[in-house]
């Protein structure tokens, strides 16, 4: 019988697994919220009665799982070391000594972004790449490192925090405590703010209708289709952050020549405009070599990149970096 692997991707909300052979097909897949407020014994028991549901209905055990963690993790012993995020932040929690046993199988932990990599390099654009560096636009900017076909962990496992590269020196603050990171001017809460203030100031007419005049439904999505339908001052702002962004990837580009940029996650959908603005920004600033030469592509995999990593990172036994 074919190999299956468990992968769980743990958000701050919904807590969600499948199981998957080495070949990253999902066999079966389910979700259910995480209910953080019951500590870390209680969120890795419902983790357990999840994988063990998934594991009676493929009639078969997974042979490892593989775990993305919104934070700092030390990936050899498999604990959390700072889980910004969760009540108690986690620190020092045994996940793979208490996860282990209820499941019957290896647990390794990879903090999520780096998991989203990993699953980039395993089974999406990482296959035509060596070096390929991953940007995941969301409520933060996270960050991955492949350099010649390996993930970039450093010791803390904290190697590619990508977000946090300084753009502008005395820029808003970020939630990191710096100033001016590129999280703090084109993550998607900082492209929605800006709409926000367009909208709310008249210059956005067809964000207000789109959004109904509520700044709750203000998001890089209507965003995207106000620009689309002719606010100019809305497809400014997300130009605006494109260029940071890009300002960001081409010093990346510069340290590393890598031979491709993936951007995922949700703020990713602006799509043209975005990637478009992107480019050219790395064009114009790579200067000691052809910008163009690197490739900068949506992510193939989509919102399946965290979970598609951490099935690779349990077919992988823990071995990535
Ligand atoms: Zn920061």
């Amino acid at each position: 019988m074919t190999k299956v692997y468990a992968g769980v991707d743990l958000g701050g909300t919904m807590l969600k697994a499948v199981l998957g052979n080495a070949d990253g097909k999902i066999l079966c897949e389910n979700s259910i919220p995480t209910q953080s407020h019951l500590g870390p014994n209680g969120v890795l028991d419902r983790i357990a009665t999840l994988v063990n549901e998934l594991a009676a209905k493929a009639k078969q055990k997974p042979a490892a799982l593989g775990m993305g963690v919104p934070g700092l993790v030390d990936l050899k012993a498999g604990v959390t070391k700072f889980l910004p995020n969760f009540p108690t932040q986690w620190r020092e929690v045994k996940v793979r000594e208490t996860l282990s046993p209820k499941i019957g199988c290896p647990v390794y932990l990879l903090n999520d972004v780096r998991t989203a990599t990993l699953g980039e390099l395993t089974y999406g654009h990482g296959r035509t790449a060596n070096t390929m560096v991953f940007f995941a636009l969301g409520t933060g900017i996270g960050g991955g490192v492949v350099v010649d076909g390996k993930l970039r962990l450093g010791p803390l496992g904290a190697a590619g925090e990508l977000g946090h590269l300084t753009i502008l020196p005395d820029g808003p603050r970020c939630g990191c405590g710096n100033r001016g990171c590129v999280e703090a001017l084109a993550s998607a809460p900082a492209i929605a703010a800006e709409g926000v203030r367009l909208m709310l100031s008249g210059q956005a007419p067809k964000l207000h209708e789109i959004a109904g005049g509520d700044a709750g439904k203000v998001t890089t999505k209507t965003m995207a289709e106000a620009a689309a339908k002719g606010d100019e001052k809305v497809a400014e702002a997300i130009v605006r952050a494109a260029e940071y962004l890009g300002i960001a990837i081409a010093s990346v580009v510069t340290t590393l020549h890598p031979d491709l940029i993936v951007i995922g996650g949700g703020a990713a959908g602006i799509g043209d405009l975005l990637f478009d603005n992107v480019r050219r920004t790395v064009c114009e600033r790579v200067k000691m070599f052809p910008g163009e030469t690197v490739r900068i592509e949506p992510s193939l995999l989509g919102d399946k990149a965290g979970i598609l990593g951490a099935i690779a990172l349990a077919v992988k036994g823990g071995q990535v970096g």
